[in-house]
């Protein structure tokens, strides 16, 4: 497994201290929920971690590689929004394949490998659909085989269930997990919900006014004593 270590990571804004000299290591394979509350420093983190937000000092560190310079699309990480963000002139499918379309990668090749992750999400019936014919749930399950599509050792979801009703919410929940599982790679996912964090982590990690200040098992951050 890669696991994927903080070092002194911080993140200004200008006079705004966003993540103040994080130190922390995710152990490869793990279910991470990050908690907090709003403007604690949670989406700062993700996006520094994705490579979608410049770090200001301190390092992330991939399976030994320091990452903190590479462009996005180099890091083994991807990131999957609340917002999905599906291209809506593409089908499923090329929405899917479209960053392997990208690299130059084959047609079969791509179509290959978007059918087998269609598969995983439960939605291969719908591959030749547009995403405004899709629900809310069914172009969540899309957004994350399109983001999978790239092999992430990392994955990183900021608030991805928020926009579902509370139904869906728990469904997806239990999906998210189970592919984890399947995948056996780390999963990285900011929730603002107690019970949704209880229902997925392996770890969580708390964070309050810019710094990490709990992790651990869901026994040791809610019954501590
Ligand atoms: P959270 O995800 O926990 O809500 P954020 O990482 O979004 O927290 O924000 C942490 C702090 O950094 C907040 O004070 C927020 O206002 C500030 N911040 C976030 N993004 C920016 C930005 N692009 N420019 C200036 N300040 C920002
Ligand atoms: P979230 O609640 O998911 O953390 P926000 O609504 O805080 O998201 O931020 C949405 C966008 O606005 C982000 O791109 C963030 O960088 C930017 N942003 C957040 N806070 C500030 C701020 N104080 N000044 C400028 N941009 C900000």
């Amino acid at each position: 497994g890669y696991d994927l270590e903080l070092v002194h990571l911080t993140k200004r804004y200008g006079e705004t201290v966003a993540v103040r000299d994080l130190n922390h290591i995710f152990n490869a394979g793990s279910y991470v929920c990050l908690l907090g509350p709003s403007g604690c420093g949670k989406s700062s983190t993700l996006r520094m971690i994705a490579g979608h937000e410049s770090v200001s000092d301190g390092s992330i560190v991939l399976d030994g590689l320091d990452v903190s310079h590479l462009p996005p699309a180099k890091r083994g990480t991807a990131m999957m929004f609340q917002n999905y963000a599906l291209f809506p002139h593409l089908s499923v499918r090329d929405n899917v394949a479209f960053s392997l379309r990208m690299k130059g990668v084959d047609k079969p090749t791509r179509y290959g490998q978007a059918n087998e992750l269609l598969e995983l999400v439960d939605m291969s019936d719908y591959a030749d659909r547009l995403p405004d014919q899709l629900s809310g749930g069914q172009q969540q399950r899309v957004a994350l085989a399109r983001a999978l599509i790239t092999k992430p050792k990392v994955l990183l979801l900021d608030e991805p269930l928020s926009a579902l009703d509370p139904f869906l919410r728990v469904r997806m929940r239990a999906e998210l997990k189970r592919i984890q599982r399947e995948l056996g790679i780390t999963f990285i996912h900011v929730t603002h919900g107690q019970d949704e964090a209880l229902a997925l982590a392996d770890v969580m990690v708390v964070m309050n006014n810019a710094v990490i200040e709990q992790a651990g098992s869901a026994r040791d951050i809610f019954n501590a004593p």
